[in-house]
């Protein structure tokens, strides 16, 4: 059974560390899976999803992939290979600094990508669902389309950020890539706006798995499992 979770697996001390989403510092894996009858993985739920991308747009050398839900996350993968980082804080975009002094963030900073581009934003923070949020957009709700804005401009300043150190394909996944479909061309807008290179923005693309990739990532572990021992 693969498990992926917002937290940092540590497989040497047995925890899943930093889960703020769950509002827990350290989790036991053992304790996690103590009532598993099978064997179990334990996986970053944005690096998963960023597996499962990089499995379907093998084309790409380097990727990024960027998760937008209630939290901000994503992976690095470098030749197919997950960039970890010395503390596995790789890939932590959503507490990359976008406003400084701005909005208090779940991590307790302020500015961070998180703190504006949580889909908590267009949701939980207006008391309505995801899918009341776009449907009121797309019927011409100007309150929303404000919103709405501010949201594509705070996350082009992130990706935008993202794009210039690394200089790679951005794959933009999570649940709010459900929706991003009719608004990926006003974003890459936005992008072309504020780069300082040249560019049409369509380094830029929508997941293929859309809020799926997670559950594929953590499947793929057993299947390059398998695959290696034929
Ligand atoms: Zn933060």
């Amino acid at each position: 059974m693969g498990i992926a979770l917002p937290g940092i697996p540590d497989i040497d001390r047995g925890i899943v560390t930093l889960s703020r989403t769950l509002s827990s510092k350290d989790i036991s894996i053992a304790k996690l899976t103590e009532h598993i009858p099978y064997p179990c993985f334990v996986e970053n739920d944005a690096n998963a999803g960023g597996v499962a991308e990089w499995w379907n747009h093998q084309e790409h050398d380097n990727m990024v992939y960027l998760s937008i839900q209630r939290g901000v996350g994503g992976a690095v993968l470098l030749d197919g290979v997950r960039y970890m980082g010395r503390h596995h804080h790789s890939g932590e975009f959503g507490h990359m600094c976008i406003v400084p002094g701005g909005q208090r963030c779940l991590c307790g900073r302020r500015g961070c990508l998180e703190a504006y581009c949580s889909t908590a934003r267009i949701s939980s923070d207006l008391g309505i669902t995801r899918e009341e949020f776009f449907e009121a957009l797309e019927a011409g709700n100007t309150e929303y389309q404000k919103i709405w804005s501010d949201y594509l401009d705070h996350l082009a300043i992130g990706i935008n950020n993202i794009r210039m150190v690394l200089d790679c394909d951005i794959i933009l996944g999570g649940v709010l890539a459900h929706f991003m479909g009719p608004y990926l061309d006003d974003l890459r807008f936005r992008l072309r706006n504020i780069s300082s290179f040249e560019t049409t923005g369509d380094f830029l693309k929508l997941s293929r798995y859309l809020s799926w990739s997670t559950c594929v990532g953590v499947a793929l572990h057993f299947i390059s499992d398998f695959i290696d021992s034929i």
